[in-house]
């Protein structure tokens, strides 16, 4: 007999997640279907994300159902198989499963992660995961860089926006980050190979963009929204691209909130802004897996991942991305790997 765990909504949050909105449950696990594959998860991704999923506003696929299991994706073994194209101890994305020690996934949505000289498994969560494509496809194809532009990115010590600038370095653009804490400007400039870093919570962000922003802002790729966006907003270039991937600021919003108050330099300016959702983006996946493993392994994009051990600490943990604590790809560690 084999247990399984997972979280359950039990009720829509009120603001930030808080106890009593999901709870853990055990159950014996079924026979495996066939065509079917039993999927140990190894990393749980915590993604702003499953916020949006929560709540029942209108977002860009059903909100999770009170009573059902909360969904979210991650890397996992195959434990067993019942489809003829993968077998026990394959390594796996699981795509969009559940908050689960186990998932039932039909074989045919799953494809065995390839093995890259180097490269650590967690690199599947980060670059070469939903965040990477999400930064690759959001920034080159919205964005459009050009050498010598600049270009400035919000949350950008997180799993996208880090990915964002240093492929805005690698063609050739100026880069300001816009992060939350010292340690995060720190790694931008010193590792991630950032221009410049401005910690919004410490300087005044309009004065620190005008500084290191001396041409102006001709992409913004947006995580966050709020005040934040509108101080980026108003420095615009004309003909600048606004890639508009998040807005963090307002998921755990419990009124309505204002619109960016310098709206109308969008106008002005002649912006280009275009909201996108990665999985726009499927079918191009390879191609952008290609691209960062290459970058990858020529040493051209580094990474963090901000671990934390156990399923059952899957919902407190997802409040580390509202309060910022998070530097880099926030996963939690359900079971051990190979
Ligand atoms: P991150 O790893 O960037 O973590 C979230 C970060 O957001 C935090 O570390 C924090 O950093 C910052 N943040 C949180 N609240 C606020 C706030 N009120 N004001 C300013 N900054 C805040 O998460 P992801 O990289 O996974 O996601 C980044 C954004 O990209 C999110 O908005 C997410 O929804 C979006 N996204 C969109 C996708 C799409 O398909 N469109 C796909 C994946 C992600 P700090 O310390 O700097 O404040």
């Amino acid at each position: 007999m084999t247990l399984n765990r997972t979280w359950i909504l039990r009720k829509r949050p009120a603001g930030h997640v808080a106890p009593g909105d999901l709870e853990l449950v055990s159950a014996e696990l079924p026979a495996l279907d066939d065509g079917s594959v039993r999927v140990r998860t190894i990393y749980l991704s915590l993604d702003p994300t499953n916020r949006i999923w929560m709540s029942d506003a209108k977002g860009y696929m059903p909100p999770v159902g009170i009573g059902e299991p909360m969904r979210g994706g991650g890397l996992g073994i195959v434990e067993a198989s019942r489809f003829d194209g993968l077998a026990a101890g394959d390594i796996v994305n699981t795509g969009l499963a559940t908050w689960a020690l186990y998932n039932d996934l039909p074989g045919k949505s799953l494809s065995r992660l390839p093995q890259i000289p180097g490269v650590p498994l967690t690199a599947f969560m980060g670059p070469l995961g939903v965040t990477g494509m999400t930064a690759y496809f959001g920034l080159l194809d919205i964005g459009r860089p050009k050498a010598g532009e600049t270009v400035v990115v919000s949350a950008a010590a997180g799993a996208v926006g880090s990915m964002v600038g240093q492929i805005a370095k690698i063609h050739g653009c100026r880069v300001v980050g816009i992060a939350g804490s010292d340690d995060k400007c720190r790694w931008l400039t010193e590792v991630a190979g950032f221009d410049a870093a401005i910690n919004y919570r410490r300087e005044d962000l309009g004065t620190a963009l005008d500084r290191h922003c001396p041409r102006g802002i001709d992409v913004n790729f947006e995580n966050v929204g709020g005040a934040v966006m509108d101080a980026v907003i108003a420095r615009l270039n004309d003909f600048s691209r606004m890639p508009l991937c998040g807005l963090i600021s307002i998921y755990n919003a419990t009124e309505p909130v204002p619109g960016p108050y310098n709206f109308g330099n969008l106008l002005m300016r002649r912006t280009l802004m275009k909201g996108f959702i990665v999985l726009d983006y499927l079918k191009r996946f390879p191609e952008g897996m290609q691209a960062m493993a290459g970058w990858l392994s020529a040493g051209k994009i580094r990474f963090e991942t901000d671990i934390v051990q156990g399923l059952e600490h899957a919902p407190a943990s997802l409040e580390r991305l509202f309060t910022g604590k998070n530097l880099g790809k926030l996963l939690v560690q359900v079971s051990d790997g190979p």
